[in-house]
């Protein structure tokens, strides 16, 4: 076991939870610079989150991470 416990905030409700009883869910963002020529600059990235599990199952996120899980089964360990 762990020696200590880290605090997270949930995404939703701001309620800090422990990260052991938070959910992480991984959401993506894309930029964009909206210039439909050469200097049009995507960019992909993504950001960990957290939500307590009383918001994770309002927003139904236990079954976006079986889908994610089932697609990149190693990126949650
Ligand atoms: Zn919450």
């Amino acid at each position: 076991m762990r020696g200590k416990d880290t605090l997270v905030n949930c995404d939703q409700c701001g309620r800090s939870v422990p990260r052991t009883k938070a959910v992480a869910y991984e959401k993506r963002i894309s930029f964009g610079t909206e210039m439909h020529n050469a200097n049009d600059i995507r960019f992909l990235t993504s950001r960990k989150i957290y939500y307590c599990i009383s918001c994770a199952k309002h927003r139904g996120i236990f079954e976006k991470k079986k889908e994610q899980a089932e697609r990149a089964a190693h990126r949650f360990d």
